[in-house]
């Protein structure tokens, strides 16, 4: 039976009966995988203090003859990520990213580079060095970008005329067809979203700039809320569904940012 050994992030855990648990991970070599941590929730000494949410691990696991879930053998950690579950608006970003990665990526499919963007993001929410609003726009950007999902913000989705020749400074958004379009073009509908340049010029940088430095940026308050309501209208309308973290993300950001 062949043993695989991987660091990867705990996305999800469900109870399984009274002992055990049922994990889904993103794995940096196998991508998507769930995995039976037997005895995980009775014993002390099988996995204590390890199996936590969003926690980076370094985990070894064995998968079985006649099918089914890979049963987890050992799990240390890489990082714990504790912030993350302490703080309820982190708590809810990260639970907005792991449903992203779980709902998007196929099982045992490995894609590395949005291993290290989790990684990464993850990591700076932890830390606390970014403004967390910020790094939730770099993560859907840029996630997005690897579903193949990218917004076009470069010309007119219709008319075809590049950004800088837009006669004025706005632009609309055309979310069935991805892109942004020149107010001639625009067509006001229900789903429609306006974008200043300047706001589209701070998504382009955060979804190509090189990631160590997207912390620099900083984007004011406008843009930032303009950003925002663009992304989470436009990643769940691709994705066709919208997660049900985003919306208790939306629920609690305006009391928690408030506090
Ligand atoms: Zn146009």
């Amino acid at each position: 039976m062949p043993v695989q050994k991987t660091s990867a992030i705990l996305l999800r855990r469900v109870d399984y009966g009274d002992a055990d648990l049922i994990l889904t991970l993103f794995s940096e070599t196998h991508g998507k995988i769930g995995v039976i941590a037997k005895h995980a929730k009775r014993s002390r000494k099988r996995f204590a203090g390890v199996l936590e949410l969003f926690s980076n691990l370094s985990i070894q696991c064995r998968t079985r003859r006649q099918g089914g879930l890979a049963v987890l053998e050992e799990a240390q950690i890489i990082e714990p990520y504790a912030a993350l579950r302490e703080h309820i608006l982190k708590t809810a970003y990260a639970s907005y990213w792991a449903e992203l990665v779980m709902v998007w990526t196929e099982d045992k499919q490995p894609l590395a580079p949005l291993y290290h963007l989790l990684c990464y993001t993850l990591g700076e929410l932890n830390a606390g060095r970014q403004i967390d609003a910020q790094l939730n726009l770099a993560f859907q950007m840029r996630f997005m970008a690897l579903a193949g999902l990218c917004p076009n913000l470069n010309y007119c989705c219709v008319c075809r005329t590049a950004l800088e020749n837009f006669k004025v400074t706005a632009a609309g958004f055309d979310l069935p067809r991805g892109g942004v379009c020149c107010l001639d073009c625009d067509q006001p509908h229900d789903t429609a979203l306006c974008l200043s340049r300047g706001t589209i010029k701070q998504l382009q940088w955060i979804a190509e700039g090189d990631l160590s430095r997207v912390g620099r940026i900083r984007f004011s308050t406008a843009a930032l809320n303009e950003a925002q309501h663009f992304l989470e209208a436009f990643v769940p309308y691709h994705l066709g569904r919208e997660p049900r973290s985003l919306k208790f993300l939306r629920q609690i950001r305006p009391c928690a940012t408030a506090a």
